[in-house]
């Protein structure tokens, strides 16, 4: 196959604000797999270095280690590439670049979504949650409103951030009784912390609280002491954490579990720990969301899916827009057809 990696920057429209800090664009890596019957793949590397750890530069560096084997064969043998890559590059948002671009190849060969490859039938679109990202108390309120207007059920606030209780207020306030409201605190707190934090915020009505705290024997503590429910978020990569449930569910994600082939694996493995799974993006590009929605399609998780995030993005038509807080599969075969263009535009 011949191998492309190239890189694209995207400006978001306002800095997002979490507990591990601000964000104003994202770099993300685009992988073109050629096959010699001129079918290309894409896949999309999305490591999102204040969250993860990850450098694009070590991503990048970690494809490139990859490239000798991509070129020695023509992709038809997934899992074994998988295996032989993921000896010679540790990072899982590599391998989930090359997953996503030998599934996206696999569907175009075959003139299928990937949805169908995975097994799922005739999917209807994946319910999603609005990420709020306004820090002050009238910002929140208003997106709020925009996301009950626009048909969301679910909306997701960061915590950890300052004035959480003034901004969840207002939320509830906008959003009515019947919005449902799901927090995130990105691990920032311990979990003496997180469990106050979630004594007070409880009577706002929470869903659930993503990451109060860090670790899995943090989290169980978390877990066993707080009424609302809990969720792993970035502790699944944690050794043991998707083997022995430590609270409600967890959140798994496309490029820290090394695409759609790691995910799938993951998710059964949680499922029979007996966590709920839902899947989100990490501020991903078209590719990144578009695999996610087709692995939503076979896991169809029971709780919004973090996806709806292109709409974040500055100057880029979005091209899985939600509607009524859903997004639909995308049209025609592997990935998705329309969803390279987004990368092309200049940031
Ligand atoms: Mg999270």
């Amino acid at each position: 196959m011949k191998v492309r990696i190239s890189a694209c920057r995207a400006r978001l429209r306002a800095p997002f604000t979490a507990a591990y800090g601000e964000l104003a664009q994202r770099s993300l890596i685009v992988v073109a797999l050629e096959g010699e019957d001129g079918i290309t793949g894409f896949g999309e590397a999305a490591p999102l270095q204040p969250y993860d750890g990850v450098s694009t530069d070590h991503v990048r560096a970690a494809l490139e280690d990859c490239t000798a084997l991509l070129r020695d064969c023509d992709g038809t043998a997934r899992a074994e590439l998988l295996a032989a890559c993921r000896d010679v590059a540790v990072l899982p948002q590599a391998i989930a670049a090359i997953d996503l671009a030998l599934w996206d190849l696999a569907g175009r060969r075959a003139g299928e979504p990937i949805w169908r490859l995975l097994g799922a039938s005739e999917p209807g679109p994946v319910d999603v949650n609005w990420t709020i990202g306004a820090t002050d108390r009238a910002g929140a309120a208003a997106e709020a409103d925009q996301a009950r207007a626009a048909g969301f059920g679910c909306v997701k606030v960061k915590v950890g951030v300052g004035d959480d209780a003034g901004r969840l207020a207002a939320v509830r306030a906008a959003g009515g009784s019947g919005l449902t409201i799901r927090v995130d605190a990105n691990g920032v707190w311990s979990s003496e912390e997180a469990t106050a934090a979630l004594r007070a915020l409880a009577p706002v009505g929470v869903e659930l609280c993503e990451e109060p705290a860090s670790g899995v024997e943090e989290i169980r503590r978390v877990w066993t002491a707080s009424d609302v429910a809990i969720a792993i978020d970035e502790t699944a990569a944690a050794p043991g954490a998707l083997e022995q449930r430590c609270c409600d569910a967890v959140c798994l994600k496309i490029a820290r579990s090394g695409g759609i082939s790691g995910v799938i694996e993951q998710a059964a493995q949680a499922d029979r720990a007996g966590y709920d799974v839902y899947v989100a993006s990490t501020f991903d590009g078209p590719l990144g969301i578009a695999a996610a929605l087709h692995v939503a399609a076979v896991l169809e998780p029971r709780r919004a899916c973090g996806l709806a995030t292109l709409g974040l993005f500055e100057g880029r038509a979005d091209p899985l827009p939600p509607r009524e807080g859903r997004i639909a599969l995308p049209h025609g075969p592997g990935l998705g057809d329309g969803l390279t263009d987004w990368y092309r535009v200049a940031g």
